[in-house]
């Protein structure tokens, strides 16, 4: 009987060269990316830091959660006509997903306990995003993270997912939740998949602070949508 030694130097080099190990490490290695921004508001900057990440990563995508009400049109500093107009250049970026964060981001907005009028704030936040035809979907995150549990409730019976605080994940219902598990001002993590959160100006998780580290992101990664991250990835 011929000894293993002897059976081993027989196998083709090419078989050799080509383990699947080799695959297995190049799959893992390759990071996906669900990458999320609050505070998407016409009237504040930031959008030219998703710009630059468009610029170095190609395939950049990203979900942004948006208020449904800029309350600057009190004040007619900014006009009907110009929202609209900026949501058709929102609406032009097909790497952008916009999900509520709502109505005018005022503070304790989704405090509110009265049913009736829950359902008023949120379908009026659903009104405008299909008005201006918004490419949006049915994530919620309430401005602050500040929500009632008779809101959540109000958002589980319209089909919401609601996007909660990593470093304070409670729930009040049974509704389904998102979570982030990176802050991008923390070092890039080299897991698998990302949830990635941050804020599209200020904060201490703000693009303007935190654009070079989200930068360091291997350039191979794959970037979601937080709607694909639901479909295929929870
Ligand atoms: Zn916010």
């Amino acid at each position: 009987m011929m000894p293993m030694t002897t059976l081993n130097n027989q196998r083709p080099t090419s078989q050799l060269k080509t383990t699947p190990f080799q695959n297995l490490q190049n799959n893992t290695s390759k990071q996906t990316f669900a990458m999320d921004f609050d505070d998407f508001i016409m009237t504040r900057p930031g959008f030219e830091y998703l710009e630059k990440m468009k610029e170095h990563f190609p395939d950049f995508k990203c979900t942004l959660f948006t208020p449904a009400f800029n309350l600057k049109l009190l004040t007619k500093q900014v006009t009907v006509d110009k929202f609209k107009d900026w949501a058709k250049l929102v609406n032009k970026q097909d790497w952008i997903e916009i999900a509520p964060h709502g109505f005018s981001h005022s503070r304790g907005e989704m405090l509110e306990t009265r049913k009736e009028r829950l359902e008023i704030i949120i379908k009026a936040i659903e009104a405008i995003f299909n008005q201006v035809e918004f490419n949006w979907i049915k994530v919620f995150k309430a401005p602050f993270w500040e929500i009632s549990k008779e809101a959540e409730e109000v958002l589980k019976e319209r089909g919401y997912t609601l996007a909660i605080d990593r470093n304070n994940p409670k729930i009040q219902t049974d509704i389904p939740t998102y979570v982030f598990n990176w802050s991008i001002d923390e070092p890039v993590p080299t897991y698998p998949t990302v949830k990635g959160h941050g804020h599209m100006h200020l904060t201490n998780n703000g693009l303007d602070s935190c654009l070079p580290n989200m930068l360091k992101i291997p350039t191979n990664s794959e970037f979601i949508f937080v709607s694909e991250y639901l479909k295929n990835y929870a």
